[in-house]
């Protein structure tokens, strides 16, 4: 009978602790430097959570990792500073010294069986030392434990790039301020710092402008239509029932929001195409009399577009961008310009007149012009413009940051030619693109990017000087919703992709390695199961 007991205690022992098998370090994206050391910490109940030599934003740092502390773990954490930082301790803490490499953004973060101390240059380097720590909790989250094991482990981390974008279109269907945040709680996770939020478009105006009211009364509805695909037009007696908008006030605490978990938005103005919206509510603008309507499908090409040689058409966007700067507080603002097609323009007397006053050569340099002028605008209110690189050209006169979705070519004119650049070609980055091949998979935009394809995306295009690639600020992923209706299909479409994206914009080029990325995807769907996305079950590595 001893016998048996003692045999039982050594089995236990050894299932409990000889076979454990050591936590794996599973963190997207891929961190710069990670030493594995052996042994483990444990957050429980007693764990404390401290602070240290915060700065000005302290108490706004100190609560934002504790919130996230609390969400994650489900578990209050005793709060103390750098003295009481002892056993069973996290301590966040600005170097008192400058750590060398790491930037503004980067951390370093080392796990002890006794301590966890994260360090940074900056709160943004705290922000993102805390989202790793969550990831190297992950095993025990997904097992609903109540305690989380934290493999002990030295982290050294920083981004590759300063631009590290995901753009939502909002326009072609409508997402309330709830799923916003969701959106952007997910960037965050994934050290995603800018949100680019697509807010005007022929398919609905979605941001409140005091001066003109029409533009979200009449520009934010359409009617509801069960399927994208319903070609045919408004007609006189349909209810006008389908859409929204945002008030000033849910932008300024989306605005908040954000800049808490470190994501500059950019708002994205619609300059001087996809504007059917604002011509349902103020037809005045547009160069014929044409009844537009608030586009309720897919129509190719897109006919509306505002008039160039129309005077209180600069005002308009004056005036509009005037109120978008007051509440964005991001220096840049997107200013569309891609897709216009000038049919229109060069029919109209009014445009015609401008082309010749200006000495303009043709219509392409009308858009030219007119983009000019918004910059110049824009400029006064000590903002500058983001603009799709259909305006690139050899002899541009722009100086405004392209963002290219056209590729690789158009982004080394671009660059060439001393203009900023943020990458997110169709290619690799389309992320309303089918993610599969499979006969079941989900109707989209037609096109395909594979999870594998966009982890092979590179932000930095061969053969430019070193000079040249300075103006590569860095890369977003774009998901346009002409077929992503509602929150669940944008989750669906967006994951696992993003977790691609975000090693190809933080991790460094050598660290980038498709098999090794592929095994964390699994977990790093769970998780985010756990956390209450939807992401899509598929993982498709293939490039084609
Ligand atoms: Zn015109």
């Amino acid at each position: 009978m001893k016998k048996i007991t003692l045999l039982t205690i050594i089995l236990a022992a050894v299932v409990l602790f000889g076979c454990q098998k050591p936590k794996a370090i599973v963190v997207v994206p891929e961190p710069v430097e990670v030493t594995p050391k052996g042994g483990q910490f444990t957050i429980d109940d007693k764990t404390m959570l401290c602070f240290d030599n915060l700065g000005a934003n302290g108490t706004e740092t100190s609560k934002m990792i504790r919130d996230l502390y609390e969400s994650y773990f489900k578990l209050r954490p005793n709060l103390g500073d750098a003295e009481s930082a002892k056993k069973n301790s996290i301590l966040f803490s600005i170097s008192k010294k400058e750590i060398k490499d790491i930037g503004d953004e980067g951390y370093v973060l080392e796990v002890k069986a006794k301590r966890i101390t994260v360090e940074a240059n900056t709160t943004a380097g705290l922000f993102y030392g805390m989202q790793t720590l969550l990831q190297l909790a992950g095993t025990d989250k997904l097992a609903d434990s109540k305690t989380f094991a934290v493999p002990c482990c030295q982290i050294t981390d920083y981004p590759r790039f300063g631009y590290r974008g995901a753009h939502l279109d909002v326009s072609r269907h409508f997402f309330d301020t709830a799923f916003v945040k969701k959106y952007i709680d997910l960037l965050a996770y994934y050290k995603i710092n800018k949100f680019h939020w697509h807010l005007t478009d022929d398919h609905g105006w979605r941001v409140q402008i005091d001066r003109y009211p029409e533009l979200t009364r009449v520009g934010a509805w359409r009617p509801e239509r069960t399927s994208w695909d319903t070609l045919h037009p408004v007609m006189p007696d349909e209810p006008m029932t389908y859409g929204g908008f945002y008030t000033k006030e849910q932008i300024r605490d989306i605005v908040r929001y954000a800049a808490a978990r470190h994501i500059d938005i950019i708002p994205e103005i619609e300059i001087p195409g996809h504007c059917s919206a604002i011509l349902a509510a103020y037809p005045q603008y547009a160069c014929d009399d044409y009844p537009y309507t608030v586009a309720v499908g897919p129509y190719w090409p897109p006919k509306a577009i505002m008039c160039a040689g129309n005077d209180g058409v600069l005002t308009f966007y004056k005036n509009v961008l005037t109120e978008v700067a007051e509440l964005f507080p991001y220096p840049f603002i997107h200013i569309g310009g891609d897709e216009a097609f000038n049919d229109n323009w060069q029919v109209c007397p009014k445009c015609q007149q401008r082309i010749q006053d200006k000495g303009l050569k043709n219509e392409f340099e009308l858009q030219q012009w007119l983009m000019n002028q918004i910059e110049h605008h824009l400029d006064s209110l000590g903002k500058k413009a983001i603009i799709w690189d259909d305006i690139v050209s050899d002899d541009m006169v722009n100086t405004s940051t392209i963002m290219c979705w056209q590729g690789l070519d158009v982004a080394k004119t671009a660059a060439k030619h001393g203009n900023d650049v943020i990458m997110c070609p169709t290619t690799h980055c389309y992320f309303n693109y089918y993610q599969s091949k499979d006969k079941d998979e989900r109707l989209c935009m037609e096109g395909y990017v594979s999870l594998g394809k966009a982890y092979s995306f590179d932000p930095m295009p061969e053969g430019l000087s070193e000079a040249q690639q300075k103006h590569i600020l860095g890369g977003q992923c774009n998901l346009w919703t002409e077929f992503v209706n509602d929150p669940e299909t944008a989750e669906y479409m967006i994951l696992p992709r993003l977790f691609a994206l975000s090693e190809c914009v933080w991790s460094p080029k050598e660290k980038k390695d498709p098999k090794k990325f592929a095994t964390k995807v699994d977990f790093e769907r769970n998780l985010m199961k756990k956390l209450g996305y939807r992401p899509s079950n598929r993982t498709v590595m293939e490039l084609e």
